[in-house]
């Protein structure tokens, strides 16, 4: 397909997490802010590709405005550890080349994603994590937050709190989406995106699950997980448990089923997270896109925060199922 036939076509898709989310529990006004984020966020994205700018770059400036709000449960918004801590995980792939670069467990940079895109473009290698990531970062010029007090907001904080109360009643171990919380049913965020040279892209980037333990790595920078790219078949990015994401491939497995089983992207994506995922006993959900532009958003969780705008202005931004 000439570059011309890919105009307008250029597209994008994001999620700020999958869990428990319901009309009773999310007031009007919280409602209206993680609308206004969300479509912020796709705007970001939007201006990017309608300049002719990569997917690569679009899903980077979509991701990094949910990053920057504690609205979201990825860098400024990030949940807890179990020790009191923040630990998150980050990814950004190119479907065009199938290069990527990824990040674990970071503990004091701002914007993930912009750490990930720092390894996509500067390492020879996929995924750094911890102090070695964190060492990456400031070799090549990125600064890091003084402490991790940027990261500590109260609800988050709160939530813990309610995590570990429940460990303890139950005596076993227990971590928790950070929206499975009734008061705060906020998420991991994500993009995906093609640009009008038919370019896929897919970001993804967590501070992870509550209460998890530390060194616990989620699916997120797992590439084929939690984020997946490939210009033959799709752009996906994952939220939901991790444990299950992993398990189940969940990215990877939409875009092999489109690849060895001549699926669309509607139909892969429902096999895999409506079918697969959710015998396996997985919660949560995918955003996925193809070069053609068609985009999936499968989840089997109560609602996923969610959106998506095309290079022509229409765009549309849901919270539940519906
Ligand atoms: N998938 C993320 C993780 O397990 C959590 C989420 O999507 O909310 O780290």
């Amino acid at each position: 397909m000439s570059v011309d036939s890919y105009t307008n076509l250029s597209a994008i898709a994001i999620h700020g997490g999958a869990g428990t989310i319901l009309r009773a529990n999310l007031t009007d006004e919280k409602e209206r802010d993680i609308r206004a984020k969300l479509t912020e966020s796709l705007e970001a994205g939007n201006v990017v590709l309608e300049a002719g700018g990569s997917a690569v770059d679009a899903v980077q400036a979509a991701v990094v405005v949910m990053e920057e709000s504690p609205l979201f449960n990825a860098g400024k918004g990030a949940v807890y550890t179990h020790d009191g801590s923040h630990e998150q995980d980050a990814c950004l792939m190119d479907g065009a080349t199938r290069n990527v670069g990824a990040v674990a467990a970071v503990k004091r940079v701002r914007n993930p994603i912009l750490l990930a895109r720092l390894v996509l473009d500067q390492s020879t290698h996929v995924l750094l994590s911890g102090e070695g990531a964190e060492t990456f970062a400031t070799t090549n010029g990125m600064e890091l937050v003084d402490d991790q007090s940027y990261f500590d907001t109260e609800f988050r904080y709160q939530q813990l709190q309610k995590a570990i109360a429940r460990e303890k009643k139950e005596n076993k171990q227990h971590t928790q989406l950070d929206h499975s919380d009734v008061e705060d049913k906020i998420g991991t965020v994500g993009a995906v995106a093609v640009d009008r040279h038919g370019n896929l892209a897919a970001a993804t980037s967590t501070g992870g699950m509550t209460n998890k333990r530390h060194g616990r790595i989620g699916d997120t920078p797992v590439v084929g997980a939690g984020t997946f790219a490939d210009n033959k078949t799709c752009a996906v990015s994952s939220t939901g448990v991790g444990e299950y994401i992993m398990r189940a491939m969940l990215a990877y497995d939409i875009a092999a089923l489109m690849e060895y089983k001549n699926l669309t992207l509607e139909e892969a994506g429902h096999i895999a997270v409506m079918e697969k995922f959710t015998e396996l006993g997985g919660d949560g959900g995918v955003i996925a896109i193809d070069a053609l532009g068609n985009i999936a958003m499968p989840f089997n969780s109560s609602g996923m925060y969610r959106g998506w705008m095309r290079a022509d202005g229409t765009s549309e931004v849901k919270i539940f199922k519906e």
